[in-house]
């Protein structure tokens, strides 16, 4: 995760939008509604993808489709489904945590 902030907006980036990371994002959305904060959430894929069920996957099973939208509807986060992250960050417009 990452925070990086100016005057008017903090911004913070999630990358990855498995169990940790859709749930940080939620999370610090949920928290900080009130504020002026812009939660962008990251990921190859657009569903999620249920890692602890994957072995039923592996035996042929169907497992149901997760769009990640469907989680973050109405939050106000942006999801955006890119798959290999370049990030540049200024240093000096990090949120020190
Ligand atoms: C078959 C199986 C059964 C399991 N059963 C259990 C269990 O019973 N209990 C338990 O506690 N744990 C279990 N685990 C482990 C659990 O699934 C992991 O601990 C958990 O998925 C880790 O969550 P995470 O959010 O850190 O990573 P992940 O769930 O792996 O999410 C990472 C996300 O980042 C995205 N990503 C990665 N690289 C990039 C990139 N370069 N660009 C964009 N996006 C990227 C991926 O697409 C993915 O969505 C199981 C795992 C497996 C495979």
């Amino acid at each position: 995760m990452m925070m990086e902030m100016d005057r008017e907006t903090t911004r913070v980036v999630v990358l990855g939008a498995g169990y940790a990371g859709l749930r940080a994002a939620l999370r610090i959305a949920r928290r900080t509604r009130r504020e002026n904060v812009r939660v962008e959430l990251i990921n190859a894929a657009d569903t999620f993808v249920e890692r602890i069920r994957l072995h039923q996957l592996a035996a042929g099973q169907r497992l149901a489709r997760r769009p990640i939208r469907a989680f973050i509807r109405g939050t106000g986060i942006e999801f955006q489904r890119v798959h290999h992250v370049w990030i540049q960050v200024n240093p000096d417009k990090l949120a020190k945590l």
